[in-house]
């Protein structure tokens, strides 16, 4: 049975502020943010170090509450959607367990968890770990230990266990920035098979605005200083989009807009900070 709420957003932040600190050494690190995710889309944010993204992580996931506004995720407090493991996280580094195997990593959580499985059982298969593995390439490596595997091995293997764990929403704070240029591309593709097969919400911190538009259906632009949303570009390309993307001229001119909405946010954020309106 589906869920019988009315159709929920699968986020949704509405006038967002969380300040850290207080008085003169208080940090805006949101301030009137909005935001609507639909179920099933892949979001990015993208904005210079310091304009909030981790934070909105934070709270969708419920780690923080916001200081003013409100977060929702399928309607609920993200506190109720992280009981009802409706959230996935991908963390920066992999954080396997380095005695167990690969398979036994990414099937671990879900014996943890047997709810995730049951939850879905209604309505689609639990995947079989082992069939995730080898479509993100790691059919050879199943019973090596993760030190045997490069870290983008690695970072695919617990990208594979995230999504095994089958969560209505994961979240993924730049999982991609510590690896080379040739693995990121590779790992995107087996991101956009994963996310295309199983129609999770996916909400996605990168620094790389190459990165945010192949992947997105929508690309949130943040500014520093207060932390806040700027733009919110849809990205209308089609899919799927494989390496032929990087020739198509859309391409190029969807990068151009967001490095120019970014270039025009800095000027603002300069401009409010000397004029002292850091609000
Ligand atoms: P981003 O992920 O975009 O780099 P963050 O969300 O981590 O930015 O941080 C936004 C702002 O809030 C930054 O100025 C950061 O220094 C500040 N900040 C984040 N966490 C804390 C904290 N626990 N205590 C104080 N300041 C913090
Ligand atoms: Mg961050």
């Amino acid at each position: 049975m589906q869920q019988q709420a009315p159709r929920a957003a699968a986020i949704e932040l509405s006038s967002v502020r969380r300040v850290y600190g207080f008085d003169s050494s208080a940090t805006v690190a949101l301030s009137g943010a909005d935001l609507r995710i639909e179920p099933g889309r892949f979001v990015s944010l993208i904005g210079p170090s310091g304009c909030g993204k981790s934070t909105v992580l934070r709270l969708v996931s419920g780690l923080e509450e916001p200081d003013a506004g409100s977060v929702l995720v399928h309607g609920m407090t993200p506190a109720e959607a992280c009981a009802a493991k409706l959230i996935g996280f991908v963390p920066q580094t992999p954080a396997l367990l380095p005695w167990l195997s690969v398979l036994r990593n990414v099937t671990l959580p879900q014996k943890i968890n047997p709810r995730a499985g049951r939850r879905r059982a209604a309505g689609s298969a639990s995947p079989d770990m082992r069939e995730l593995l080898r479509k993100a390439g790691l059919g050879e490596a199943m019973d090596k230990l993760p030190a045997q595997l490069s870290g983008g091995m690695q970072q695919r293997a617990a990208i594979v266990r995230a999504f095994g764990l089958r969560p209505e929403v994961l979240l993924m704070d730049e999982p991609f920035s510590a690896l080379d240029e040739f693995t990121r591309e590779s790992l995107q593709d087996q991101l956009l098979d994963l996310w295309d097969e199983l129609k999770t919400t996916v909400l996605f911190v990168t620094h790389s605005v190459s990165e945010a538009v192949r992947l997105s259906d929508t690309v949130v632009v943040m500014a520093p200083k207060p932390g806040r949303v700027v733009d919110v570009v849809d990205i209308d390309l089609p899919r799927p989009r494989g390496e032929r993307l990087f020739e198509e001229r859309d391409f190029h001119a969807y990068e151009d807009l967001i490095r120019d909405r970014l270039r025009s946010a800095w000027r603002s954020t300069d401009a409010a900070t000397v004029g002292g309106t850091n609000r």
